[in-house]
């Protein structure tokens, strides 16, 4: 079996009882089977502890006032300090680690839900590695369709490859990505795989940004428009499943700050051009790519590279390799987007830090990648809504920080 993970994997350390927003509380943590046989075995004071604290009908432990019943007040877990580490159940035992299964190979990243995590993923200047390891141990997957993996794990490597080409503007690397997908999703729809190669080739070809860029000049909008495209897909987030109580409002909070001006509408879509709308989203936003620039390229490259990672492969099991990516472009915009509003939010007199945007990411990935009737609603969302096809896109990308 071949392990992969992200270069700075290892440096990932559960800081515990410092940690700004656990993990402990505000979503239920659900137990595996093995787990759930160790606990109704346990004895003693754990065990009347642990018989009181589960839901055994729902698999989980229970929560008081949203946080894990085991959790104490200075957010360090009961169940770790009396029973050790043996105690916790798989999703305590592996998170914020992600593990993503192939036939004979196994993909871990961590997990930005995890504001530590997060820290170490956007926190990371250089491009990311990724490191490969064998390890004794195979699994069978009967009906794994191996030729379409590879053509998935070769359009990856490109990708990731194209989104570390720090010399390119980062819009043109994103969007060399999204069509790149685009064009190759049609070839799984034509059962064309054999044609895949031929692809790369061209979008991997000396010259090819250049020319991919020239074609690019006429997807491009201006800052007031560019707010109502993203306070359209702002939207998604109306229609997820809400896992942290405090997400609606906070949301709400940083969209406000964003549009409260009246940016977005649908008279604006309709191309009307009144005159004070949107003024204030644009004269913000100029203020923001002035002021972080440098920064925004850097963090659109490391979410990109980190969803592109996490769920592009995954196409293996739905052929949907097309809405994976735009997924990953979603979650890139909104997380920027939201980053943005946390600017604001901080006085817009200094430039988004570390801090800032590891709020933004960790708060999104919390409430998007951690359900997964979430998950689905999103895949479903940037498949069917207009503001999620490619030349809307595009034209969104082509301000994301130039
Ligand atoms: S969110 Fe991360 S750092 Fe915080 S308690 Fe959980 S694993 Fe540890």
């Amino acid at each position: 079996m071949i392990y992969t993970v992200p270069h700075y994997y290892k440096e990932f350390r559960c800081i515990a009882g410092d940690c700004g927003d656990t993990c402990c509380a505000g979503w239920q943590i659900m137990i595996d089977d093995k787990s759930l046989e160790k606990y109704r075995k346990a004895s003693g004071g754990l065990g009347n502890r642990l018989a009181n604290s589960i839901r055994w009908d729902e698999k989980r432990f229970r929560q008081y006032a949203g946080r894990c019943a085991f959790l104490n007040d200075d957010n360090l877990c009961d169940l770790y300090s009396e029973g050790g580490p043996g105690m916790l159940c798989r999703t305590c035992r592996e998170y914020p680690r992600h593990t993503e299964e192939f036939e004979g190979c196994r993909e871990i990243s961590l997990s930005l839900s995890c504001e530590e995590a997060a820290r170490i993923i956007l926190g990371c200047e250089e491009p990311v590695r990724f490191v490969t390891k064998e390890r004794p141990g195979e699994e069978s997957y009967p009906d794994f369709d191996f030729f379409l993996y590879t053509k998935l794990a070769y359009s990856r490597e490109l990708m990731i490859g194209l989104l570390q080409r720090r010399e390119l503007p980062v819009s043109l690397r994103i969007s060399m990505v999204l069509a790149l997908a685009h064009d190759l999703q049609r070839r799984i729809g034509r059962g064309e795989l054999f044609a895949v190669d031929g692809l790369l080739s061209r979008y991997g070809a000396p010259g090819a940004p250049e020319r991919f860029a020239a074609k690019l000049g006429k997807y491009r909008l201006d800052a007031r428009e560019r707010g109502g495209r993203m306070q359209e897909l702002f939207g998604v987030f109306g229609e997820l499943e809400v896992l942290k109580k405090d997400w609606p409002e906070y949301v709400k909070g940083l969209e406000r700050l964003l549009y409260a001006d009246g940016t977005a509408g649908s008279a604006r879509y309709a191309g009307c051009t009144g005159s004070a709308e949107g003024a204030g989203y644009a004269a913000s936003r100029r203020a923001f790519l002035e002021q972080n620039q440098r920064s925004l390229a850097l963090w659109a490259e490391q979410l990109m590279v980190y969803f592109v990672f996490t769920y592009y492969c995954g196409a293996v099991y739905d052929g949907r390799a097309y809405e994976k990516i735009r997924f990953a472009v979603a979650g890139t915009l909104l997380i920027l987007e939201m980053a943005q509003a946390i600017w604001q939010r901080n006085g817009a007199v200094r430039p988004l830090g570390l801090e800032d945007v590891v709020e933004a990411a960790h708060r999104y990935s919390k409430e998007v990648e951690h359900s997964d009737d979430n998950l689905r609603s999103m895949e479903r969302m940037v498949g069917s809504w207009d503001a999620f096809r490619l030349e809307r896109l595009l034209e969104v990308i082509s301000g994301i920080c130039d």
